[in-house]
Parts: structure tokens; C-alpha cells; sequence
């Protein structure tokens, strides 16, 4: 308003008015009470290159761009009405044919009774600010699709703690709105690391310098999940912060995969120890003893020392075929076609004397396979030995055979404690053992097992009910002989 009075006090004196408009380096212009063009300066007709009779009156309005038409004859006759300074913006043809952005600024010359003698005006270039604008516009709105669709969260925060902008997958996860962040937001974060991450948030924020934190995050339906915060300060250039920036990272699976790695250390040393230790004991006993021992204690002593080695062996074997699905050479093997019912029933004969009889198996099929009967073997062992080992000894064990289409099923079911459905599809992940597992194993038969059936192009599955027991099925393409 300021500059309007003073350019009011400037067009009393017309001389003054015509030099500097003329100096002035955008356009200006007069007009009627009624809002008639009758001037325009010199950089007006340098910019459209029209002549005085294609712009005075009202014809200049041929020149301004169709879809800004309504709004300059709306705001043009409301401010003639009011008879008040008013402005707005329009795009204009240049003498190229182009349209170019110019904010529009007119007051009105007003003589002692208040009334309009004249409107004077300017025209502004804004075209570069508009772009500016628009480009602003545009990053922003890429910002936010960008943001919103990326699984970490994003968020900002004032440099005095306001909440500023959290994206989508932030509040999805969180079940937070932009409303309940100032008050709620603190809860979200489990109460173990509450207090040490509020800590070491102050300070970030008062060394200026980047945050890093893990810690848990509560979701809407209440279950916590691992994220690691990472916040840097966005600074103007005299170091003050203006904002933090912030993102959160899911890193659940990577802690629990650690954690279940650091486990598997700790038992794979004494799953490991505990063998070499009998060895060691047997070994020795013999070593002294040997003299005076009969042949009997020999062979028994013997014997044992061959199961602890068999067992450290298969530690071991285990152990490199992780590796070995690893570095994707599980595969390795040869294929031979041969009968599911003989493979079966010579397995359960050499498993039969260790399981104490437990295994029934009653089959008379007539189904060949396409297969490595080592892998395949190592499969069922597998399944046999837990089934005998997680369930009571005085159950019995069912090995059943059948055709399903193109497949054949394999089931061994168990009379044992079962598994959890929440349990059901982890049982088969490296190194997961269910969390009232007492028993000696370093869960990886079934991580193993799967690989293996997958490898055979088959599938490997358990139904089961806690208290109850589990059935282990493997479903294998029959071979087309
Ligand atoms: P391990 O037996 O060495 O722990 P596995 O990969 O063979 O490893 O099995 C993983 C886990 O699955 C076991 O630790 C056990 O908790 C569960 N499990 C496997 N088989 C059975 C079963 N027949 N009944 C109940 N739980 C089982």
C-alpha cells in the first residue's frame, strides 16, 4: 500500500509520471475512469510489437491469453466498481506469438470528491517466477509420490520440534494421523529404548550432527518391528538448523536373522562339543583299558564311537550344505529313476533298529521316481528322526504312500506335542528352532529339506495340531516311464 500512495502523490504531477514511466523497465500504463487503455509505456510495445491502435481502448485485450480472459474482466470491472486498487495475473502475446506470465497492478487516480479520474498500472514479467513456481510445484509433488511409495518411512521435523511432513507408509504402518503426531508420537517406540533414544536424540539436535538409532517400532495392530532411525539436519549456510529430515528403515528380519545366527553359534558349538567330547571319553577308554578288555566292551566301545562320529559327521554335512545352498551348488547331483515303495522300505528297515520299532509303513506301490536317492534320503531321515524325536516314545510313527495326479504324496505323521500355526512356515527357515525346543539340533534339517524337494521340483509341507501332532507331507513328480 505503501508504494501505491507514493506513486499516487508521483501522478499529481504528470510531467514526472511520463519520464519515469517511460524509464521504467516493465510496462505501465493509464486509463480511463471507466477503465479505457490510453497509454502504454515504451516497453509495452517493444514486448507485444503492436502499434498505439492495436492496443488502446480495449483492444489490447485480443492479446491476452483466452483462458485468462474471465478473471481480467471479473477482477477489471469489480475493482472499476469499488473503485479500488486491484491486481491479478494473465499471460500476454509477445511479438513472437508466445504467452508470457505478467502480474497485472492497478490504482485508481482519484479527485477530491472521491471520485475515479484515472487508473494507473503496471505490468509485471512473472513468467520466470512461475516457472520457478511451477517446477517447485512439480519437485514437491514428485517428493511426495516418491516418499509415499517407498517402504521406509519419511518424515520432517521443525528445528524446535514441530512436526512437519510424515509420509504415507509411515502413518500405514503406524495407524497415526497428522493430528494425533504431536501427542502420540513418543508412544509408538518400544518402553526398552524409550528413555535412550530420547537421549541421544537431544544430543543430535545439539551437536547439529546425524542421528542413527535402532530401536522398535509399535505398529497399528500393536506388534513391535526393528527400524533403524537415521535423521540429518538440514542447515542454512550459517550452520543454524532449519529442519531434520528423517527416515525410518524396517530392519526386522536382518536383527532376528542375527539374532538367530548368534543362537546357532552358541548351539552349534555345543551340538558340535558334545559328540567329540563322548569320542574323546571312548577313545581313551580304550586306550588305557585295551589290554584287559574283553572283546565285547571293545565292540561296544567301538560302536559308540562310530555313532559320535556319525553324528559329528552330520553336524558337519549340514553345516557345508548350508553353504553349499548358499553359494547355489546344492544342485549338484545326478538324477536316477527308481521305486518310491523300495526306496522307503529300505530306508525304515536301517532306521527301524534306532527308532525302536516305532515306524509303520504299509505300502505296496507300483510309483517310480526321477531323483537323488542320497538327497532324497537325507530328506526323510530327516522327517523320521524328528517325528520320532518330538514325539513321546511310545507312539508310533505312519509312513503313508499315495498318488495325486502327477505327484506322489509322501505323509509321516507323529502323535507328538504339534506346532503352532504361527510356527508352521518358520519350522522351515534356517536356523529356526520353536521356542520351547529343548531337545539337541541345530534347526536346519528342514531349511535343508526344502531346498532339496525344491530341487526335485517338488513341494514340502505340515499340517499339525498343538497337543495332537504333526503330519510332514512331500509331494514329488512321478517320473513318466
Ligand atoms: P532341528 O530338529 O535340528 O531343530 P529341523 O529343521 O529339523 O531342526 O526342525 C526345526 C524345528 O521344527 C525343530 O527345532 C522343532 O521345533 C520343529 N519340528 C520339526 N519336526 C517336528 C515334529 N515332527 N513335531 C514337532 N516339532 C517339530
Amino acid at each position: 500500500m505503501a508504494n501505491f500512495s507514493k506513486i499516487e502523490s508521483m501522478v499529481k504531477n504528470e510531467n514526472n509520471f511520463q519520464v519515469l514511466a517511460e524509464m521504467a523497465p516493465q510496462i505501465i500504463w493509464s486509463a480511463t475512469f471507466d477503465g479505457k487503455m490510453k497509454y502504454f509505456n515504451q516497453f509495452w510495445y517493444e514486448f507485444t510489437g503492436l502499434s498505439e491502435a492495436e492496443s488502446l481502448g480495449l483492444n489490447w485485450r485480443n492479446y491476452v491469453h483466452p483462458e485468462d480472459s474471465n478473471v481480467l474482466n471479473n477482477v477489471w470491472q469489480s475493482g472499476i466498481n469499488i473503485k479500488k486498487p486491484f491486481h491479478l495475473e494473465l499471460r500476454l502475446l509477445d511479438k513472437n506469438n508466445d504467452y508470457k506470465w505478467f502480474l497485472c497492478k492497478a490504482i485508481p487516480n482519484k479527485t477530491g470528491n472521491e471520485e475515479v479520474s484515472e487508473w494507473i498500472g503496471t505490468l509485471t514479467d512473472i513468467q520466470e517466477q512461475k516457472q520457478i513456481l511451477g517446477l517447485v510445484k512439480e519437485k514437491a509433488e514428485e517428493f511426495e509420490i516418491l516418499a509415499d511409495n517407498i517402504k521406509h518411512h519419511v518424515w520432517v521435523e521443525s528445528a524446535d520440534g514441530e512436526p512437519e511432513y510424515f509420509n504415507k507408509t509411515f502413518f500405514d504402518y503406524t495407524g497415526l494421523n497428522l493430528a494425533k503426531i504431536s501427542t502420540d508420537r513418543l508412544k509408538i517406540f518400544h518402553p526398552d529404548e524409550l528413555e535412550e533414544i530420547k537421549e541421544a536424540w537431544y544430543a543430535s539436535k545439539k551437536a547439529k550432527s546425524n542421528f542413527e538409532y535402532e530401536t522398535r517400532i509399535k505398529s497399528k495392530s500393536g506388534d513391535y518391528r526393528w527400524f533403524k532411525i537415521r535423521a540429518v539436519p538440514l542447515k542454512d549456510k550459517d550452520g543454524n538448523v532449519l529442519k531434520w529430515i528423517g527416515t525410518n528403515t524396517d530392519i526386522n528380519d536382518n536383527k532376528i536373522f542375527e539374532k538367530q545366527k548368534d543362537d546357532f553359534l552358541n548351539v552349534a558349538s555345543h551340538e558340535l562339543k558334545t559328540p567329540l567330547t563322548s569320542i574323546k571319553g571312548y577313545v581313551q577308554l580304550i586306550s588305557n583299558e585295551f589290554e584287559g578288555m574283553d572283546k565285547e566292551t571293545l565292540k561296544l566301545l567301538v560302536d559308540n564311537t562310530a555313532k559320535s562320529v556319525e553324528k559329528l559327521n552330520k553336524l558337519i554335512e549340514d553345516m557345508l550344505d548350508i553353504s553349499r545352498i548358499e553359494t547355489g551348488h546344492l544342485n549338484e547331483f545326478e538324477m536316477e529313476l527308481f521305486s518310491v515303495d523300495e526306496f522307503l522300505k529300505e530306508l525304515i528297515v536301517q532306521l527301524q533298529e534306532s527308532q525302536n520299532g516305532r515306524i509303520i509303513y504299509e505300502s505296496n506301490s507300483d510309483i517310480y521316481i526321477n531323483g537323488n536317492k542320497n538327497r532324497l534320503k537325507q530328506v526323510f531321515q530327516n522327517l523320521l528322526s524328528n517325528a520320532v524325536k518330538y514325539s513321546p516314545p511310545d507312539t508310533d510313527i505312519s509312513v503313508n504312500v499315495q498318488k495325486k495326479n502327477n505327484y506322489v504324496s509322501i505323509s509321516i505323521l507323529d502323535h507328538g506335542n504339534g506346532i503352532s500355526n504361527e510356527n508352521m512356515d518358520r519350522i522351515f527357515e534356517r536356523f529356526y528352532r520353536t521356542d520351547s525346543n529343548t531337545l539337541s539340533g541345530l534347526g536346519l534339517g528342514l531349511f535343508i529339506s526344502r531346498e532339496i524337494v525344491k530341487l526335485h521340483k517338488g513341494q514340502i509341507w505340515v499340517e499339525s495340531e498343538v497337543g495332537k501332532g504333526s503330519v510332514f507331507h512331500v509331494e514329488l513328480p512321478i517320473a513318466n516311464t
